[in-house]
C-alpha cells in the first residue's frame, strides 16, 4: 500500500538532488532540500533549507519538515544524518561503509565480492602506541609502533614491498587513494614502480595524517556499472549493465545496454546486483562501479548508494528512471520497470570546458533527432564541472549522441 507521503527531504541540491526533485514533483510530491547554497541547482524546483551538511541541529529541524529523507551524495556527516527524526534512505550505516574506501573494500572482500587487490595504509599517529596494521584481501601485515614519521614511512615501505612481492607477484603498478572524500579521481595517484611510490612518501609527503588505500592497477578492458534499487520490504530492481567511458577520471559517456557483454560477465554482474544490496542492508539505490578485466573477470571498483551519473540515460531511456525509482522507494509505492524502452540509449556529460567561448549553441544538439538536452542551471562554468548532459534514445543512440556532442566542439 502506498503511504500518503506528501513531502520528501533531500540532503544535497546539486544536479542529482535536482533530478530527484523533478521526479518527485511530477508525482505531486513536494520537496525540501538541505544545501548550504540557496542558489543550488535544485532551487526553483524545491524549497531550499539553507544549512551546513554537518550541522546536527539544522538536520533535526530539516527532518521535521518532511516525512522521509534521502541523500544525493555519500560524503556526508553520518553523526548529522543520525539526528534526523525521519527515516533516512540509504541508512547512515550504509553511508558509513560507502564513504570510506577501506570499510568498503573490507566489507566487499569479507563478503566474497570480487575486488581489486588492495592494501590499507593507516594514518601516522605518534601518540597511539598500537602497532602498524595494514590489511589486504589475504593477510594482516603488522609492524611495531613508530614514534617518528620517518620510522613510520620505513615500516610502511617494507610492508608495501612485501605486499607487492607476495600478492601482486612483483607487479609494481599501483594506485594510491585517500580513504575518504575522493571522487572523480581526486586524491588519487598512479605509481608505475615501487621506486616512484617510495619517492612520493619520502619527499615532503603531506598525507600521513589520513588513512589511505593502495590498489593494484587493473589493466581493464572497459568500465561498466550497474544500478539496483531496493525497497523496505526487500524487493529489488536491476537496471541494465552499462558501459562507461571516462576522460581525465570524469565520466564522459554511458552506453545502455553495454554492448557485447560476455555471458560470464553478465552472470557475475547479475549475481552482484541481486546479492549485494541485501548484504549491505540497502534501502534506496546503489550503483556498483565495475572493471571488466577480461571476458570472465569482473571486479568491483566502488559503490555509490544514490542515483549515479551512469544512470542519467534512464530519464528518457527506461520505463522508470533512477530518479523516479528512488522516489517510489521513499514513498513506498510499487517499484518501476528498469528496462530500456527501446534498443539502446547513450548519455554524454557536458562539462564546463564547453563554455570556454561562451554559452554553447544548443541548437546544434537539439537539431539531432531523438536527442534530449539537460542543463543544471549552475551559475558558473568551470573546466571539469558537470553542467549538464545529453541523451539519445533508440536505434544508433551512441552514434547520435556522439554526433550531437561533436557538433558543439
Ligand atoms: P575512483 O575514484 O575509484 O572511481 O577512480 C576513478 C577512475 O580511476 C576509475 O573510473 C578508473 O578509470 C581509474 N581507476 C581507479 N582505480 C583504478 C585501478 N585500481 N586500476 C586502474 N584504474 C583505476
Amino acid at each position: 500500500m502506498m503511504r500518503p507521503i506528501h513531502q520528501i527531504g533531500i540532503v544535497g541540491g546539486g544536479q542529482l538532488g535536482r533530478m530527484i526533485a523533478f521526479a518527485a514533483r511530477r508525482m505531486g510530491i513536494s520537496v525540501i532540500v538541505l544545501d548550504p547554497d540557496k542558489n543550488c541547482p535544485a532551487a526553483g524546483i524545491a524549497e531550499i533549507f539553507v544549512a551546513d551538511y554537518s550541522d546536527e541541529k539544522a538536520m533535526m529541524e530539516f527532518s521535521k519538515r518532511c516525512e522521509v529523507v534521502t541523500i544525493e551524495f555519500e560524503n556526508l556527516s553520518v553523526p548529522a544524518l543520525k539526528q534526523s527524526l525521519r527515516p533516512v534512505y540509504p541508512s547512515p550505516e550504509v553511508l558509513s561503509i560507502c564513504q570510506d574506501r577501506i570499510k568498503e573494500k573490507l566489507f566487499l572482500s569479507t563478503n566474497g565480492f570480487p575486488v581489486t587487490r588492495f592494501l590499507t595504509i593507516p594514518r601516522f599517529s605518534p601518540t597511539d602506541p598500537s602497532s602498524i596494521v595494514c590489511l589486504s584481501v589475504e593477510k594482516r601485515f603488522e609492524r611495531p609502533h613508530s614514534k617518528t614519521l620517518s620510522e613510520w614511512i620505513t615500516q610502511i615501505l617494507s610492508i608495501v614491498q612485501e605486499w607487492i612481492d607476495t600478492e601482486l607477484q612483483g607487479n609494481e603498478k599501483i594506485v594510491m587513494k585517500s580513504a575518504r572524500m575522493g571522487y572523480d579521481g581526486k586524491s588519487q595517484t598512479i605509481f608505475h614502480s615501487f621506486f616512484q611510490f617510495q619517492n612520493h612518501l619520502t619527499k615532503d609527503w603531506k598525507g600521513s595524517g589520513e588513512d589511505w588505500i593502495l590498489e593494484q592497477f587493473v589493466p581493464f578492458q572497459r568500465e561498466l556499472s550497474i544500478i539496483v534499487g531496493r525497497n523496505r520490504v526487500g524487493e529489488t530492481v536491476v537496471y541494465p549493465l552499462v558501459e562507461n567511458e571516462h576522460r581525465n577520471h570524469i565520466l564522459f559517456s554511458t552506453r545502455a545496454p553495454a554492448p557485447s557483454v560476455a555471458p560470464q560477465i553478465q552472470k557475475i554482474a547479475d549475481w552482484i546486483a541481486h546479492s549485494l544490496p541485501e548484504k549491505i542492508g540497502l534501502v534506496g539505490l546503489l550503483c556498483v562501479e565495475l572493471f571488466e578485466k577480461d571476458d570472465t573477470t569482473l571486479l568491483i571498483n566502488e559503490l555509490a548508494p544514490r542515483p549515479h551519473n551512469s544512470g542519467h540515460w534512464s530519464i528518457e531511456g527506461s520505463h522508470c528512471s533512477q530518479f523516479e525509482q528512488i522516489v517510489r522507494i521513499l514513498i513506498e509505492s510499487p517499484l518501476g520497470l528498469p528496462q530500456l524502452i527501446s534498443e539502446s540509449a547513450c548519455m554524454i556529460n557536458l562539462l564546463g570546458d564547453l563554455w570556454s567561448n561562451g554559452t554553447p549553441n544548443w541548437s546544434k544538439v537539439l537539431s539531432v533527432p531523438g536527442v534530449f538536452l539537460h542543463l543544471y542551471e549552475k551559475a558558473e562554468a568551470r573546466p571539469g564541472r558537470k553542467m549538464g548532459h545529453l541523451t539519445a534514445v533508440g536505434h544508433n543512440a551512441y552514434e547520435r549522441a556522439k554526433q550531437a556532442y561533436t557538433n558543439l566542439l
